[in-house]
């Protein structure tokens, strides 16, 4: 039988985003995809199938996250914080790290993560799943240090991402991180070793096996347990 739950997925209109719509949309799940510019999100317009909303939101806006989860009807099952963005390449000493850069990065794939999570939180099902793709860049132990300021990024995602399974806890709603691989998308390049939607088929596998134990752990899209 098909599963009849419901997933979010943030930055629903491209790259990895826009293959996990399509994959739950495969698996049978009801998908909300949100997007931040309608202008790039043509694909994800293109979709046709009864079982998708798609809405506009900005992670670092919270009166338009406010506004979606005002308008949702079902309860989800599974909230997927995956927006984010790396404008910063190399190292603090490039001009790609100037201070506006680094709090745009530090903004989005962190208190983006927070502000979808605290404004969904009362729209969440019973034993639900969130979900925050994080990266193996946050690794504490790594050698190299381009893209120092967006590490930090990952590295703080996994940081809240316990701080929240604790506080969610006695809710029983299990909270994970995954690294989705390094995926062919704008971000990841051209020279990345998986498709987005290879990356997206094994995500969504990953996400449909979780259990409540598996909360506060950080994990690869294979479903293999990661380090921090
Ligand atoms: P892309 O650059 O292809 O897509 C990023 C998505 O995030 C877009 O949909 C973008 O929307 C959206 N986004 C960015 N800022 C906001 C915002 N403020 N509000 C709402 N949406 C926003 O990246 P990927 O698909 O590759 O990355 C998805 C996630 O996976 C990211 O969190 C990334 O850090 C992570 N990741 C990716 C890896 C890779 O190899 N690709 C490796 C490890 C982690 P818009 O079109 O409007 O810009």
């Amino acid at each position: 039988m098909k599963n009849q739950n419901t997933i979010l997925i943030t930055g629903a209109n491209r790259g990895i985003g826009l293959e996990l719509v399509k994959e739950s949309l495969v698996t049978g799940l009801n998908v909300i995809g949100t997007y931040r510019n309608i202008k790039n999100s043509k694909e994800l317009i293109k979709i046709k199938s009864e079982k998708l909303k798609i809405f506009e939101m900005n992670v670092i806006d919270e009166k338009s996250i406010l506004e979606v989860s005002k308008n949702i009807k079902k309860p989800i099952d599974y909230l997927i914080c995956n927006a984010g963005i790396n404008n910063g390449f190399g190292t603090i000493f490039e001009d790609d790290h100037s201070h506006e850069k680094m709090l745009e990065v530090l903004n989005i794939n962190v208190l983006g993560c927070v502000l979808t999570i605290k404004n969904f939180i009362k729209n969440l099902n019973n034993n639900a799943k969130i979900i925050l793709i994080s990266s193996v860049m946050g690794m504490q132990a790594h050698s190299g240090s381009s893209a120092t300021i967006y590490r930090a990024s990952k590295a703080a995602v996994n940081n809240i991402m316990v701080s929240i399974s604790e506080d969610l806890k006695s809710d029983k709603i299990t909270v994970t991180s995954f690294h989705p691989g390094w995926v062919r998308t704008n971000m990841g390049g051209p020279n990345a070793t998986l498709s987005a939607k290879e990356s997206a088929e094994s995500l969504i596998k990953s996400f449909l096996n979780l259990k409540f134990e598996n909360t506060g752990k950080f994990f690869n899209y294979d479903g293999s347990l990661m380090s921090f």
